[in-house]
């Protein structure tokens, strides 16, 4: 799309949304807000806010960068915890993500894991990464750490993109072990509960698109403690009916989408 026409739908969108909206819900919130999730996801334009519901103004605090880091956005994060008092934090990491693939690509091109890797990752082996600046080089390079952890297990994986996503879902693992070592005192505390995520686009988890997979409670990764640990937070819900069809529905979800690569 060129220029002309994106500035247009700015100001066409714009006004369509001012007009289909109730001037009342703004001023309940003019000098307040009161989220109760810090969102910490991508930048990536797939990975959109509207995936945790269809209206979340006032609900979810986002802090975006490449790659979901802890580290850029330190502050923002703190401001979330510390002064909005989320009582959730979601380390939301993706499929196909740009920044994952940089810092993986980085890491197997200077190591000899590249022998053990399939023959599926020749694409991003080959991958030219020589035009991109220092500054965004610079951004992303951090997440060489969480990958390399992963790089040992790529050979395991017969598709790319089954393999990329498990290393999105390393990079979550390391970003909420950082993010416990700040907050791991809140945690323990029962005052904010720390869920990592891979939003799925892709279908390396299941068939079904666009799902978000919980891979990380608190830090907690084993499958039959995630699992666990998700049935004892659903418990947290006052007065919850065990028998009723939506505590089944619940328990479903939980069975299909608290899992790991
Ligand atoms: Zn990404």
């Amino acid at each position: 799309m060129e220029v002309g026409n994106i500035f247009r739908h700015l100001l066409v969108h714009n006004e369509a949304f001012v007009k289909s909206t109730e001037s009342t819900k703004f001023l309940a919130y003019a000098t307040q807000q009161n989220p109760y999730i810090t969102l910490l996801t991508c930048a990536d334009s797939r990975v959109q806010g509207n995936i945790l519901g269809i209206d979340i103004f006032n609900k979810i605090f986002i802090i975006r960068n490449a790659g979901n880091q802890v580290a850029i956005n330190r502050g923002t994060v703190e401001y979330s915890i510390l002064v909005l008092h989320t009582p959730v934090m979601l380390v939301l990491g993706h499929t196909d993500c740009g920044a994952v693939k940089f810092a993986t690509h980085a890491c197997i091109t200077q190591s000899k894991e590249i022998v053990a890797m399939s023959k599926s990752f020749d694409k991003l082996i080959n991958a030219d990464y020589s035009t991109i600046s220092r500054e965004v080089k610079g951004e992303m390079l951090p997440l060489t750490i969480p990958i390399e952890r992963g790089i040992p297990q790529l050979s395991k994986f017969g598709d790319e993109k089954k393999g990329l996503a498990y290393l999105s879902q390393i990079n979550v693992d390391y970003q909420i072990e950082k993010t416990l070592k700040y907050y791991g005192d809140l945690v323990k505390e029962n005052k904010l509960t720390i869920i990592g995520g891979v939003y799925d686009f892709v279908g390396a988890y299941s068939k079904e698109l666009g799902r978000i997979l919980i891979t990380n409670i608190n830090g907690n990764i084993s499958p039959n403690g995630l699992q666990e640990s998700a049935r004892t937070i659903i418990k947290r819900i006052p007065n919850y009916d065990e028998s009723s069809q939506a505590y089944k529905t619940v328990c479903q979800l939980i069975e299909e989408k608290v899992t790991r690569i």
